[in-house]
């Protein structure tokens, strides 16, 4: 280290350091190359943050810890953090807090005003998010980008008289959770729901922490989570936008090289490139694929058979003519159960697009006769030397209706897709009202179902080795693409990191299957004990990482320094002195000498163990003591990097470029440093017993409950006679305010057929979302008035799924529509507020109806500069008249454009339900699976 930066560093930390801000950095001294900040989620409990913005001299934290930190300081591991303590708030930080809240209310002020007047953009947006109430958009799952929500919203939140409204819509915006969706037994909705915005106690308790001092930033790029905003809010880290000063950067969508090229030692992003071999479901399926050609079938039969269709076709028509149907047919990159459905035979498969067709399994683990898929947290922190931690605590998901193989059931994604996205549109769906119940409901913890697995007599232990054998083999198919990406494109070993979703299906002979992994699992949360086990995971994760505490003055040092290197080049820096890593001894202390090691190495071996002794619920499943035993075959005996092409060993690419051995020195250093070293089983035991630990109560999140919008019907009735005078006398919604109101209506009519299954306007909706999409033809069950009756339930649910994505991408355009001034010959923003604040969908479809039947036009479908508008029907009024009209609105020739195609589900259906009522008039087709 330069002593230029020795100095630089020395004297941010005299400047920083207080024993308050050691309790919130680990690893190093605060301002040591290698101290990074701590996360906790006990500070997410609104008494605690209340206690750290008006205490000065006592604790702050509670002394219950979350289940995970509670773990953590159990641990008795080289550099344990046991000596974190709890934080006291200085007199410093409360004058800094002052002054925030001096400043908030000034910005309040300025932003009320704006309201009324200019800032009509802002109000706008806000509006069009407040007055959600069942938006199903904002998971950051697969690899959807998702709607960046801005700092403006925030400050506008300010505004005390919104803040109940935006706490609500904020949430459902998120997890992706229907406010509206019906509460069931042990379900009270309404407090399920966490109102995890981030509020002012945030922001203050946020002044308190040492990285609001070190002015430690993160950044956003497509992607919107609540829960991380707060998490990150709470520590003091503060939101940038536009430029590349980030210290933390959370992107929804793969990493933009560019970016990745030019990060600094000291940023940290969640993603490594090209990770898609790992996430979008074709390459998974053709590297692991690769692997079984490689390695032998036995080895790697982790996912169920796949062909991408339509290259390889005849491959699939082979496969069913020796093992039958059925196969469950895939878009290669999408998620949430979008666009899935199974089909007994691959004719049935339509040739138009690339899908992934893979074999359904027909005998899935079920609880309690339902089918259910697990999604586990894996965190890579490095490729190379590969470093796999496995949170201990999953989620698993039950579909809503019992499983039966019959194939008459095919159809019903309810019964045979576990996705939490289709499921929540079920009016039978569970969700658990209180943290603690982890096994209620159609969402449990891993923890849960291990344990209710053994006292089956179920072999958990070696259920959660075959997981972590599933897990290791998955990335090491993909890893040899991921590491030549990272020598080209990262510039320091500790850039990137990434957490994976991995979604598994356990067989009922409690084989797991690898079904996809998650590029961004969703963050969203829709039930407490959801955001328990998300926070508890998103602070382990960051602790993990480790997001470095320099202050300004050290990153600028590195930035003037890294800028003059990273622009020769941006490769990592290798000595290529040692390839062979015997173990010195010290005679004098008995300890092991590092000194053989290259700089690199000791860097790679010392983060390697500050990052393990700092990993909270997450368990190190590579490498582990025996993992160069079970998997040094499948890496190349020279370089240690995974070998996925057929090249001859140490001929590789890589081999010609990389003279190191990370893998087999990290291993070497952690694990073998004693001669009479033998691996220990209880090691193993230990490990995997920690996946049936429940998360203790300590980590519950109380977050304060959802307050309630009280609408008045009263008010409602008087704003609507208002507006409707408006509307009669000349005034019209403008193109935003038209959009708002629909999608605010047909949230309405969503939540009634969620839940009421009974509801007969699903027909309409369907003929609706089909003539505006294009692609969705009604189902079969709607001619077949038997199934009808037999499966309503989850038929509305489908419906449901349909209108719910539809109103996704529908709301999401409607921002482009955001209108900055109030127009001569419009409703003024303040009275259609004023409207909305009361409306009920009667209200909303009066206002509908009235506006297009007095101005001839349909700004909610239509842009008034469109081509090819259709005329307008007649709306007739009363009660549902809209809605009728509805499918009449939209012209046949799809001139929509919003919604270019849906989940393939009917259309796919339809050849499927057909098949199955040929096959109960042909014989020779069997029935069941
Ligand atoms: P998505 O990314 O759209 O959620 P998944 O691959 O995770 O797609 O599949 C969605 C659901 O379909 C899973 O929850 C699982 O229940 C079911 N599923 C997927 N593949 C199979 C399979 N091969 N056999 C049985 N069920 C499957």
């Amino acid at each position: 280290m330069p002593s230029s930066l020795c100095e630089t560093i020395k004297n941010s930390a005299d400047n920083l350091e207080s024993p308050k801000h050691n309790d919130w950095i680990t690893s190093g001294k605060m301002g040591s190359r290698e101290a990074v900040l701590v996360f906790r989620t006990n500070i997410l409990n609104p008494k605690t943050r209340k206690n750290l913005s008006e205490t000065n001299s006592s604790p702050v934290l509670p002394e219950s810890r979350s289940n995970m930190e509670a773990t953590l300081l159990c641990r008795n591991g080289e550099n344990d953090i046991s000596s974190l303590s709890l934080p006291l708030c200085s007199n410093e930080d409360l004058s800094g807090s002052k002054q925030r809240k001096i400043y908030v209310s000034i910005r309040n002020s300025v932003n009320i005003n704006q309201t009324e007047n200019s800032d009509f953009q802002s109000t706008a947006k806000k509006m069009n998010k407040q007055y959600s109430s069942s938006d199903t958009s904002m998971s950051s799952e697969g690899e959807e980008p998702t709607r960046n929500i801005k700092n403006k919203f925030r400050t506008l939140k300010k505004n005390p008289n919104d803040i109940h409204t935006n706490l609500v819509e904020d949430v459902s915006k998120e997890s992706g959770y229907d406010s509206t969706t019906p509460a069931k037994s042990t379900t009270n909705i309404s407090a399920s729901e966490e109102d995890e915005c981030v509020t002012e106690d945030d922001e203050e308790c946020g002044i308190a922490m040492p990285a609001y001092k070190l002015k430690i930033t993160y950044k956003f790029i497509q992607t919107e989570t609540k829960l991380l905003r707060k998490i990150f809010d709470v520590h003091g880290l503060r939101e940038v936008e536009g430029d590349n000063n980030f210290n933390l950067l959370w992107t929804g969508v793969h990493m933009k090289l560019d970016i990745l090229r030019n990060l600094a030692p000291y940023q940290r992003v969640n993603h490594f490139p090209r990770s898609y071999e790992l996430t979008r479901k074709d390459r998974l399926y053709k590297n692991i694929e690769r692997m079984q050609h490689l390695r032998g079938m036995k080895h790697f039969d982790i996912v169920p058979q796949s062909f991408i269709l339509p290259l390889e076709s005849r491959d699939l028509i082979i496969a069913h003519n020796k093992h039958r149907g059925p196969w469950i047919v895939k878009p290669a990159a999408s998620s949430r159960g979008r666009g899935i459905f199974i089909v007994n035979s691959p004719d049935q498969i339509p040739q138009d697009e690339q899908v992934l067709v893979s074999k359904y399994i027909v005998d899935p683990l079920c609880i309690d006769g339902h089918k259910c898929d697990l999604r586990v947290y894996v965190l890579v922190t490095s490729f190379d030397p590969l470093i796999i931690y496995l949170y201990k605590e999953g989620i698993v998901r039950l579909a809503t209706v019992r499983y039966d193989r019959n194939a008459d059931n095919l159809w019903n994604p309810c019964m045979h897709l576990c996705n939490y996205s289709i499921n929540k549109y079920h009016s039978d769906y569970i969700r658990s009202s209180d943290a603690q119940d982890e096994d209620v409901g159609h969402k449990w913890t891993l923890s849960a179902l291990l344990r209710h697995l053994k006292i089956q007599g179920c072999d958990t232990h070696q259920l959660m080795l075959n997981i972590e054998d599933l897990i290791i083999k998955a990335i090491l198919a993909c890893a040899q693409t991921i590491i030549s990406a990272c020598r080209m494109f990262v510039p320091n070993g500790n850039n990137c990191f990434e957490l994976y979703g991995f979604d598994i299906l356990i067989d009922n002979s409690l084989k797991p299957w690898l079904l996809e992994v998650n590029l961004s699992p969703s963050m969203g949360v829709d039930s407490p004990l959801d955001t328990k086990v998300k926070a508890c995971l998103i602070a382990d994760l960051l602790t993990c990482v480790g997001i470095p505490a320099y202050s300004p003055e050290v990153r600028s040092h590195y930035d003037s320094k890294w800028s003059r290197f990273r622009s020769s080049s941006c490769q990592r820096s290798i000595n290529v002195t040692s390839v062979s890593y015997k173990i010195k001894k010290n005679k004098k202390k008995g300890s092991v000498s590092t000194d053989h090691l290259t700089g690199e190495e000791q860097r790679i071996l010392r983060n390697a163990r500050l990052q393990y002794s700092r990993r909270g619920g997450f368990e190190r499943i590579f490498p582990t003591a025996d993992s160069m035993q079970r998997y040094g075959n499948f890496l190349d005996s020279t370089n240690g990097i995974p070998i996925s092409t057929p090249n001859v060993q140490g001929q590789t690419f890589q081999t010609l470029i990389m003279q190191h051995n990370y893998n087999q020195m990290l291993h070497s250093n952690l694990y073998c440093q004693d001669t009479s070293y033998t691996i220990d089983d209880s090691l193993e035991k230990n490990r995997i017993k920690q996946y049936e630990r429940a998360l203790e109560n300590g980590s519950e999140i109380p977050f304060a409950k959802k307050p309630a919008v009280e609408k008045s019907e009263e008010e409602g009735r008087r704003q609507r006679k208002l507006m409707l005078k408006k509307i009669g006398t000349g005034s019209e919604l403008t193109q935003f305010q038209a959009r708002q109101t629909f999608s605010l209506y047909l949230e309405s009519v969503l939540k009634r057929i969620t839940q009421d299954p009974r509801d007969n306007h699903e027909k309409i909706i369907l003929k609706f979302l089909n003539k505006f999409g294009g692609s969705v033809k009604p189902p079969v069950l709607f001619r077949n008035t038997q199934s009808i009756k037999v499966i309503s339930k989850a038929r509305s649910a489908m419906v449901a799924k349909l209108l719910g994505d539809f109103l996704e991408n529908y709301k999401r355009d409607t921002e482009a529509y955001v209108d900055s001034f109030d127009h001569f010959g419009m409703i003024p923003s303040s009275a259609y507020h004023q409207f909305l604040t009361h409306a009920q969908e009667s209200d909303l479809e009066a206002v509908l109806t009235l506006h297009t039947n007095v101005t001839g036009i349909m700004p909610f479908l239509y842009n008034r500069c469109g081509l090819s508008v259709p005329p307008t029907p007649p709306i007739p009024s009363g009660l549902h008249g809209f809605l009728r009209a509805l499918p009449s609105m939209v012209s046949s020739s799809g001139v929509a454009r919003e919604v270019s195609k849906y989940d393939g589900y009917f259309k796919n259906n339809d050849k499927d339900y057909e098949n199955v009522q040929d096959a109960s008039i042909r014989p020779k087709s069997s029935r069941r699976f």
